[in-house]
């Protein structure tokens, strides 16, 4: 048989049991969302893993769970291939925004078409896709390169307890799909900001509000001043974003504050400089905005941005999506993601490859479950397309 036959062979006998797959993989999206697992509820996430576990072990795919004491546990699964050319790496985080309790409280249900609960798109249904797709693929066969599952457990505090990991993964891969939620457009994330979050505090003169004014040096008073000079270095057209989204200072109103502080969140692109805006921050934090008043940095934070996905790896989903009857575009989004890191190491990535889904991190949160066959099978095609 001819490569190009062997290949859509293989194809079609994974779409087709994708294709019967919608019950199944909205089963186990009932259970894993409802098992509480936010950043840092160690046993919640490891719950989560060991649900996804049993059902790769049960379809004949190696898991190893890699302990990361404080927060979980990381999923690691490889689905062998034909050659042994670098695996292609399918993403996930099992870690949400959402309190203990939450889970109990307002359940997995199902209702016009939507799944809602906590972490139900961002990104458990991404999970459950990616897992249906590498059992798919170990059932059926026809591709050529192994495919490798990775699933991380503080995405949503910015992975610092897994971020050396993940970029040791993707540096060997030959291309991430990471299961972010699909675009409420349906599109994939082609682009994402970085993020960066600065914490500061400013010290001033305490005084007398009456008595003693002139001898005051208001910590407040210097910290609105620097608030402005922050804000000032947004710069739309460039993709940079600049928010002090919250301040705290002053002790009782008839006393010039001695002390306030301030966190400082920033959003830019992978062409921004990322040191020279580091520097410009710096310099207005650290600046005697005010006579006789000190800033400080008291922390820093940031997590990457996602370099531009190549054209040729859009271009091979979407030929395959165009066969399954849609059809999609990148998009960029100012929101961070894992994807940035697995791009930073020079892997191409193309992310929101999930089911779509919406309202992600609020009550609101849903999934369209109409989109997870469809998804699994476009990632799975362009999984049999890569070379
Ligand atoms: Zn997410």
């Amino acid at each position: 048989m001819a490569d190009s036959e062997m290949h859509a062979e293989a194809a079609s006998e994974v779409i087709d049991w994708l294709g019967g797959q919608q019950a199944e993989m909205q089963a186990l999206l009932q259970r894993i969302v409802d098992i509480d697992s936010g950043s840092r509820q160690e046993a919640g996430v490891t719950a989560v893993a060991e649900v996804l576990h049993g059902h790769l072990q049960a379809a004949g795919i190696a898991v190893t769970l890699h302990a990361v004491p404080g927060y979980g546990v990381c999923l690691d699964a490889l689905v062998p291939g034909a050659g042994d050319g670098a695996p292609i790496l399918l993403m996930g985080h099992m870690d949400t925004v959402f309190p203990a309790g939450t889970a109990a409280r307002r359940p997995f249900r199902v209702e016009n078409g939507l799944a809602y609960g906590p972490g139900v798109a961002d990104m458990k249904s991404g999970l459950v896709m990616n897992v249906f797709v590498a059992e798919a693929l170990a059932r059926c066969g026809g591709n050529a390169l192994p495919v490798r599952l990775f699933f991380s457990c503080d995405e949503e505090i910015g992975s610092a307890a897994t971020r050396e990991r993940i970029m040791d993964v993707a540096r060997g891969a030959r291309a991430v799909f990471n299961a972010e939620p699909g675009r409420v457009s349906g599109n994939l994330v082609t682009g994402r900001k970085g993020s960066m979050v600065v914490e500061f505090e400013v010290e001033g003169v305490a005084a007398h509000a009456g008595v003693n004014h002139a001898q005051g040096a208001s910590a407040i008073d210097a910290l609105a001043r620097k608030i402005l000079a922050l804000h000032a270095l947004t710069d739309a057209g460039q993709g940079i974003t600049t928010n002090v989204g919250c301040v705290k200072g002053g002790i009782v109103p008839n006393m010039v504050a001695p002390h306030a502080q301030a966190e400082l969140d920033v959003r830019f692109t992978a062409d921004t400089d990322i040191d020279a805006l580091v520097g410009q921050i710096r310099a207005i934090i650290e600046a005697e905005s005010l006579p006789r008043t000190t800033g400080r940095i008291t922390d820093m934070r940031r997590t990457r941005p996602m370099t531009r996905t190549p054209a040729d790896l859009l271009a091979l989903y979407q030929r395959g999506a165009q066969q399954l009857g849609f059809s999609v575009e990148g998009e960029f989004t100012g929101g961070a993601a894992d994807s940035g890191l697995t791009s930073s190491v020079g892997t191409p990535t193309l992310c929101g490859t999930g089911p779509v889904g919406g309202h992600a991190h609020t009550v609101r949160e849903y999934c369209e479950l109409a989109t997870f066959v469809p998804r699994a099978q476009a990632v799975a095609l362009a999984i049999l397309a890569l070379r």
